[in-house]
């Protein structure tokens, strides 16, 4: 082996051993890059394996535990293909297995695919002739090309297909798997790659491998200790022998008695000095070698359910139904994307005839996942515009003396966020539009400038937002923005177009808390149009509002609001104009992906004068340093958050601990400060009583769980500290830094995880290294995956299976052709794309993709 690779090798099993804490290699595996990449030239290794090698150990420290493992194993498997490549003269010497010369023979094109070739006939047509050689289902046909075939239904429920009796049928639906379909669709969550044939006295410790041999003897032994029964045999093959056991199966020596041919596929171990193999898969080799000798899938089981059955039932699904599969992708598309036809990636990804061959069918069958989705969400984008909606033009005067009434300019950022919505309110479309900004970008200001336009004309607009706190924020902004009367005494200042937007009256908030019969009023001045603005919470939609002429909606941190809640409140207008506001920063990816049906403006700029909040991860041991900076601060005027996490969902624990700590904190830490508590199960008036206490001045410091996430806005709040930091994603941590550094001074951002546990630390050190939201979210998104980001947007959509949203590449090429194809076909109604339309339909299990 060449000394490059062993040294790989080496370290990898080292990473592995240490649990992939990336310090196998000092500082890093990403460090012994640059030598080993000469190493590696020096060895003479290709330089596409090089290439592929080094790509994926660079990032190799972002990647999370598992990610890490299936990167080195990849790695491996990479190498391994490299090498056999190289012919396995090994091999074909020891003359062990016919198949291997089976092999040998079927990756040069046979006669009949060269034939096939030169016709350029599709792919399935040799298909079918492999059907021809399987035991058919119930109407056989004579083969032919695959149009001919019977196409069959996914929905065609388990029970109809061979060898699925009740008692396996339930089992199956135990998995979630009640027809074709679902089976079709349940795919091998790995693979063993049992190709690569050895004998026995070549093996070595740690190999995964097939051994093919005679069973010399096999014997049930009984363990002292207890009732364990031990099946012990030894196969042997000519070169050497082979101990075998397995453990609490007595049946299996009965099955395998002496002389018996059979393969082995599994790990090699070792005992006593002795080569060994536990547990393996086994097969009598007179058998169709299902398990053996190939590339074998390993799927997610349940009880009663056993990896060999399943395996079975998947070869005949893959073999005889696969390619009855209806492809519901034009093959113009298909052929344009490059991507090979359902059927076939529906039998590759079960039994691939190799590595590269699945790894076409998974790129088609995510590429189907991201096509679906996105052609979902253009569809509910396109309905919607059909619709038309009411255009309201911002004169320019107008608008200018409206931005002028501001106590700032906008950043341009701002500005050209503002261009775009004063655009899609003028042109007779809805607005559908995301605006993307981290905290304290000023999106707050952009939206009051959009409610500005269209009250000006008369209409409604309302805002709803996910908490009373917040809520009442936005209140008390919009009534400085949109009421207050110009204070600025100026020579030439364009008085009449400054003046305020709307009256006070004309704007009120309905939460919870809104006695009864101040509720009464809102609601009858907005059915009456007296009422031109309301902020609010859930009861904007629970309360039985309506509106007389409501033409926008804007929604609020809208990754808190489930799917029907925007829809009710949308619903109170005639398609209003829609404006929704994060500062959650989505990585771009996922942003074409599922939010493909808005527009989106991004606020990627600071107002001026802010400084970059400090940032610091503690050891918990260095409590009292953070604690430290507290007091010093407290004593400039300054004020502190102390954030507990919410330690589980549902029940009170996180506020015991709030509580808890803050007793703790009042009477032993800092017995001469105040410390307000402020947490989710007390009464929103409660809240808003610490809040503004806390905003006032009463409380130096503020300890709170995360409700505290959304809310305020303190600019006095310089330290911001965050206990059990390990808890949250680093987009989440990000917001509670925006919560301090809004006003002057320097402010100061503390995180302590809840152990000195290194990977965590070093996770959360991403946080001292950047400001920037995005970077954050596109780490977050590949440590901890899409969930956090999608809230209960994708709902309505089946699940991802494989396709990966961090994949980029893929996501645009689905994007571009579900695009193009909407081009051609806005309603999908041309008789090709109708199998498209019901594969839609399913994927969105019959809703359509409405997710606003
Ligand atoms: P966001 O909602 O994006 O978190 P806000 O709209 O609440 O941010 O703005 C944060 C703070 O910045 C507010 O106090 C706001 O008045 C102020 N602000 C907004 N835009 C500007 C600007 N262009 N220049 C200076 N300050 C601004
Ligand atoms: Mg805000």
């Amino acid at each position: 082996m060449k000394p490059s690779i062993e040294k790989l090798q080496k370290f990898f099993k080292l990473e592995a051993e240490r649990g992939y804490d990336n310090h196998a290699v000092m500082g890093g595996l990403e460090n012994m890059l640059n030598h080993w990449e000469a190493e590696a030239h020096a060895d003479g290794l290709p330089d596409e394996l090089i290439q592929a090698i080094v790509t994926r150990i660079k990032d190799y420290s972002r990647l999370s535990e598992t990610s890490r493992a299936e990167a080195l194993e990849g790695i491996l498997r990479r190498i391994q293909r490299a090498e056999n490549n190289q012919v396995s003269e090994a091999e074909i010497e020891t003359g062990i297995s016919d198949s291997i010369e089976d092999r040998g023979i079927s990756a040069a094109p046979t006669e009949l695919e060269k034939l096939i070739e030169e016709q350029s006939l599709p792919k399935e047509a040799s298909e079918s002739q492999i059907q021809e050689r399987l035991p058919q289902p119930e109407q056989t046909l004579t083969p032919e090309p695959l149009e001919v075939v019977e196409p069959v239904e996914l929905e065609t429920p388990i029970t109809e297909l061979k060898g699925i009796g009740p008692r396996h049928e339930k089992s199956l639906n135990r998995l979630g798997l009640y027809n074709l379909g679902d089976m079709l669709y349940h795919f091998p969550w790995r693979y063993d790659d049992y190709s690569q044939l050895r004998p026995i006295n070549r093996l070595m410790y740690g190999d995964v491998v097939t051994v093919i041999g005679t069973v010399d003897s096999m014997t049930v032994r009984t363990i002292k200790s207890g009732k364990s029964k031990i099946v012990e045999g030894v196969v042997s093959d000519g070169s050497a022998s082979l101990r075998v056991t397995w453990f609490n199966q007595e049946w299996i020596a009965k099955r395998l008695r002496k002389g018996t041919h059979i393969a082995l596929s599994g790990k090699i171990d070792q005992y006593l000095g002795r080569l060994v193999i536990n547990n393996p898969e086994w097969e009598p080799l007179e058998q169709q070698q299902l398990n053996t000798n190939r590339i074998v899938p390993v799927y997610p089981l349940t009880t009663q359910i056993t990896q060999r059955w399943l395996r079975r039932q998947m070869d005949a699904l893959a073999n005889q139904w696969a390619p009855r599969v209806i492809d519901p992708l034009p093959v113009s598309l298909r052929q344009s994307a490059n991507l090979v036809s359902l059927p076939t990636a529906l039998n590759q990804i079960h039994f691939p005839d190799s590595w590269d061959d699945l790894s076409h069918a998974q790129e088609r069958l995510a590429f189907d996942e991201i096509f679906l989705l996105q052609l979902g969400v253009l569809r509910q984008k396109h309905t919607w515009i059909e619709g038309g909606a009411r255009a309201f033009h911002a004169e320019e005067n107008w608008l200018n003396g409206q931005i002028a009434r501001l106590p700032f300019s906008l950043t341009a950022a701002q500005q050209k966020a503002l261009n775009d919505i004063t655009h899609d309110l003028a042109s007779g479309r809805p607005m559908n539009r995301l605006l993307q900004g981290d905290v304290g970008s000023g999106k707050t200001v952009i939206a009051a400038l959009g409610i500005a336009i269209v009250v000006h004309k008369g209409a409604q607009a309302a805002i709803m937002a996910p908490t009373s706190i917040l809520a009442e924020q936005h209140y008390n902004n919009m009534f400085k923005i949109l009421s207050d009367p110009v204070v600025l005494p100026g020579v030439g200042l364009d008085y009449a177009n400054m003046a305020p937007a709307l009256r006070r009256s004309e704007i009120r908030l309905l939460i919870g808390a809104t006695p009864e019969t101040e509720k009464r009023q809102i609601l009858a001045g907005l059915a009456s149009g007296s009422i031109k603005l309301v902020i609010g919470t859930h009861a904007l939609i629970e309360d039985p509002v309506e509106f007389a002429n409501l033409q926008m909606v804007v929604v609020d941190e809208q990754h808190r609001f489930g799917v029907d809640q925007r829809a009710s409140l949308r619903s109170k207008g005639a398609n209003p104009h829609l404006l929704v506001m994060t500062a959650t920063p989505i990585p771009r990816s996922l942003a074409l992906t599922i939010y493909g049906d808005l527009d989106l403006s991004v606020v990627d700029e600071m107002p001026p004068g802010r400084i970059p909040v400090n940032t610091y991860v503690l050891y918990p041991r260095e409590r009292e340093r953070a604690y430290e900076l507290i007091r010093s601060q407290v004593q400039k005027g300054q004020q502190a958050f102390i954030i507990y996490p919410l330690v589980e969902e549902g029940d009170n624990s996180d506020t015991k601990a709030a509580v808890n700590e803050y007793s703790l904190l009042q009477e032993e830490i800092f017995p001469d400060l105040a410390v307000g508590l402020l947490h989710g199960r007390m009464k929103p008036e409660e809240k808003e009583i610490v809040m503004r206490q806390f905003r006032d001045g009463a409380y130096q410091i503020l300890v709170s769980t995360s409700v505290i996430e959304v809310g305020v806005d303190v600019p006095n709040a310089a330290v911001m500290l965050v206990e059990g930091a390990n808890r949250f994603g680093l987009a989440q941590l990000h917001q509670f830094r925006g919560r301090v550094g809004r006003g002057s001074d320097q402010s100061y951002c503390l995180l302590i995880p809840e152990s000195p546990d290194d990977i965590e630390n070093e996770r959360l050190q991403v946080m001292e290294k950047t400001n920037d939201g995005f970077v954050l979210a596109e780490y977050d998104l590949e440590q901890r995956g899409p969930g956090q980001f999608l809230g209960t947007r994708q709902s309505g959509y089946s699940e991802l299976k494989l396709a990966n949203l961090t994949d980029v590449r893929l996501i645009e090429k689905a994007r571009r052709y579900a695009l193009s194809l909407f081009e051609d076909d806005p309603n999908l109604t041309k008789p090709e794309h109708q199998p498209l339309v019901s594969y839609l339909d399913q994927a969105w299990g019959g809703k359509k993709g409405d997710i606003s």
